[in-house]
């Protein structure tokens, strides 16, 4: 079978492409695709350590509605202890065992498979690949968005083809995702003898006034389709080793995951005022890595989930849960859906697809292609 997704996944998880990806893997995915008819663009982006990483863009068709499928084929690196080698493909009980397996190069296989069998349609069809999605993902499918616009490529709807199913196939997809953002608290003192506490500054007692300020902070209950926004201290450094020492500064770091009511820099405005009310001294570094988005469920998710009820008989839950994910950059574009395997051994060692499920899955792609283009 020239197009059996367990052989085309096979071919992907055999090419390492720990993040940042470039090279092999994308070539095994060209040489799928254009025998398929895609023109498929690459290009390499960015620099260390951030980068090179290498994207892939596919198109077949023009005008017409615009279905878009978004995904990576870079992986996080293995670990030791695999029961077969991460980067040697191998089928054991039913199962396909390989890094990527799940995340995500099986759901990039079940996607061309898909297509391989698909009857002929109206409109256009592309295929947005990068290789750093696991990383920085500064060079990736912001990159491939930019490029996108160059060539006036505008989709209607986006299926990302992470693994959302938790239990069974087909039980969870997500509509959106909950925005991140890290933030570093440095508290500034005097360093000086714990028996002359006039000639020094302990910077400790303020930087626990802060994060007790942050800690009585409380964002919101929650939306319909939020959980509540939650601001988490993730670590808490003074680094004193002497007992008879004041130190001279005090650390810490926060992590808030938050729903779609927060923009990532107003949090970092309110939590800015906390410091300028507790130690003015103080200083705040922050990184917004994802803002939070919603798909409101709609017409897309109607089609992904009629899709998965037609051939399993289940309606998927719509989930806002997880990390982030290229979503966060995808949902500028058009409404967005995320759709892939059951997720247990993702990152894992040992990761491993079901044999069946990438086959079901291959067949609940090409229904959704035909279904989005018809
Ligand atoms: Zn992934």
């Amino acid at each position: 079978m020239p197009h059996d997704p367990i052989a085309l996944a096979s071919q992907l998880i055999a090419c390492d492409s720990i993040t940042p990806a470039r090279g092999a893997v994308f070539d095994a995915l060209e040489e799928m695709l254009v025998p398929l008819g895609f023109a498929v663009e690459r290009f390499v982006a960015g620099e260390a350590p951030d980068g090179p990483v290498e994207n892939l863009l596919a198109v077949r068709g023009a005008g017409g509605r615009h279905f878009a499928f978004a995904g990576h084929l870079d992986v996080v690196p293995p670990g030791d202890g695999w029961a077969s080698d991460p980067f040697a493909p191998t089928l054991r009980g039913g199962l396909l065992h390989g890094r990527g397996a799940v995340d995500m190069k099986g759901a990039i296989a079940a996607f061309v498979a898909a297509l391989a069998g698909l009857e002929q349609v109206d409109g256009t069809i592309s295929l947005i690949i990068t290789g750093d999605e696991e990383g920085p993902a500064i060079h990736g499918t912001r990159a491939l968005i930019a490029r996108m616009a160059e060539r006036g490529l505008h989709p209607d709807l986006c299926l990302i083809g992470e693994p959302t199913s938790v239990a069974r196939l087909g039980d969870m997809v997500k509509i959106g995702r909950r925005g991140s953002v890290n933030m570093w608290i440095s508290v500034p003192g005097v360093q000086g003898h714990v028996a002359y506490p006039h000639l020094a500054d302990n910077p400790i007692p303020k930087l626990v006034r802060i994060l007790a300020a942050i800690e009585a902070i409380h964002l919101d209950d929650g939306t319909d389709w939020f959980q509540p926004s939650n601001i988490e201290v993730t670590d808490l450094t003074v680094g004193n080793p002497a007992t008879n020492v004041i130190p001279a500064a005090a650390h810490a770091r926060l992590s808030i995951r938050f729903n779609a009511l927060h923009r990532g820099e107003d949090l970092v405005a309110r939590i800015r005022a906390v410091l300028a009310a507790e130690a003015p001294d103080a200083t705040l570094k922050a990184q917004v890595s994802g803002e939070a988005f919603l798909s409101q469920p709609g017409p897309l998710s109607d089609l992904v989930g009629n899709a998965i009820e037609a051939r399993l008989g289940i309606r998927p839950d719509l989930s806002t849960t997880g990390g982030t994910s290229d979503a966060r950059f995808l949902s500028a574009l058009c409404p967005v859906i995320e759709f892939g395997l059951p997720n247990a051994t993702m990152h894992k060692l040992d990761e491993a697809a079901a044999v069946e499920d990438l086959q079901m899955l291959t067949l609940i792609y090409r229904d959704i292609v035909a279904q989005a283009l018809r």
